[in-house]
């Protein structure tokens, strides 16, 4: 089976090609490298190109044939996508309509969408299940909502395409192999900065937001190890092209951590005290975001391995000091 990976060179992308390599599927990653790295693609060729080069794309699609797409190529950082939307429903929303445009065309009908836990805003109901209504607070998950739509309604217009959307919490740590790991230019997910902080690479760790109405005062969210995640991907895979059945499911843990608790975790985990900066609000931030992952658990047999957050601190951490 051959599955086209679109930024398969990047954080998630590249730790789903590995273990779609190591299961023996033909995997071919098209990523423009803008944030991916060559070296992280462990299995496939690699394509370097970008989403709207259409042409390209047509050519490198014909030649692959593959029978389902994965969809990871995106930005994903709430904060710039306040301060530059535009980039974001470019990159996220505008590209993945011309790769759909591209993929029916010619007659490619499976796909795996990167959706995002952004795409509820601030659930009413935690943990938040995936019938909650899409109320987006920031560019980054309007850019999302906004593709869930569109496959909804190329979904309903077309019986010969059916697609996974696999909504992500916060994901986190890095292959245990040590051969993989979160390798942006500018870290700003808050385990990576904590522990690029511990490093040295940053002088202290900002806390955005006290006064959060949650127990300690600062946000919550359900950080899931990358591997976790990339099994979720082969299951969904298999689960569509077995079952053909289009459907979303949440990608979490169902259970979250205040950002007070991960830093004490990383300190726990690194053995280095770092300094901190309780600093106002960032912009974009829901409080409290936990999944219910009843459904994927349900529907695709799917189990954490890795449910154990000094573990997935360690992972990343392992892969942060060998930088
Ligand atoms: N955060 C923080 N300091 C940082 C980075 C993040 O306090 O240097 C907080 C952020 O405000 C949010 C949580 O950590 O409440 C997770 O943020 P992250 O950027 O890791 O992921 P997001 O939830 O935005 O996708």
């Amino acid at each position: 089976m051959r599955v086209f990976v679109t930024g398969g060179a990047g954080y998630i992308g590249s730790h789903v090609v590995k273990m779609l390599g190591e299961k023996g599927y033909d995997v071919l990653t098209y990523d423009n490298l803008s944030t991916g790295n060559r070296w992280a693609v462990l299995y496939g060729k690699l394509f370097v190109g970008d989403l709207s080069d259409s042409e390209l794309l047509r050519k490198v699609l014909q030649d692959f044939r593959p029978d389902v797409v994965m969809h990871f190529a995106a930005s994903i950082v709430v904060p710039e996508s306040l301060r530059e939307p535009v980039k974001y429903y470019t990159n996220n929303t505008m590209n993945t309509l011309n790769l759909l445009k591209i993929m029916l065309e010619m007659g490619i009908g499976k796909f795996i969408f990167s959706s995002t836990a952004a795409v509820y805003g601030i659930p009413e109901k935690i943990p938040v299940n995936e019938e909650a209504p899409l109320n987006p607070i920031n560019p980054y998950g309007s850019s999302k909502t906004m593709v869930e739509r569109i496959l909804q309604d190329i979904h309903s217009a077309r019986s010969d395409f059916k697609y996974i959307s696999l909504r992500y919490f916060n994901v986190a740590g890095a292959d245990p192999g040590g051969r993989l790991g979160q390798a942006y230019r500018e870290a700003t997910h808050l385990i990576t900065r904590a522990l690029k902080v511990a490093k040295g690479e940053y002088d202290r760790l900002q806390i955005f937001g006290t006064d959060y109405p949650t127990p300690d005062g600062t946000c919550i969210r359900d950080y899931i190890h990358v591997d976790d995640l990339a099994r979720a991907h082969i299951l969904a895979m298999q689960y569509l092209m077995d079952r053909g059945e289009t459907d979303i499911f949440n990608c979490g843990y169902g259970h979250g951590y205040s950002v007070r608790e991960v830093v004490k975790a990383v300190i726990r985990v690194t053995g280095i005290r770092i300094p901190i900066e309780e600093t106002g609000r960032r912009e974009g931030d829901p409080p409290v975001l936990i999944s219910d992952n009843s459904k994927i658990k349900e529907k695709l047999g799917w189990t954490p391995f890795f449910d154990d957050l000094e573990y997935i601190i360690k992972t990343a951490w392992q892969w942060e000091k060998m930088r």
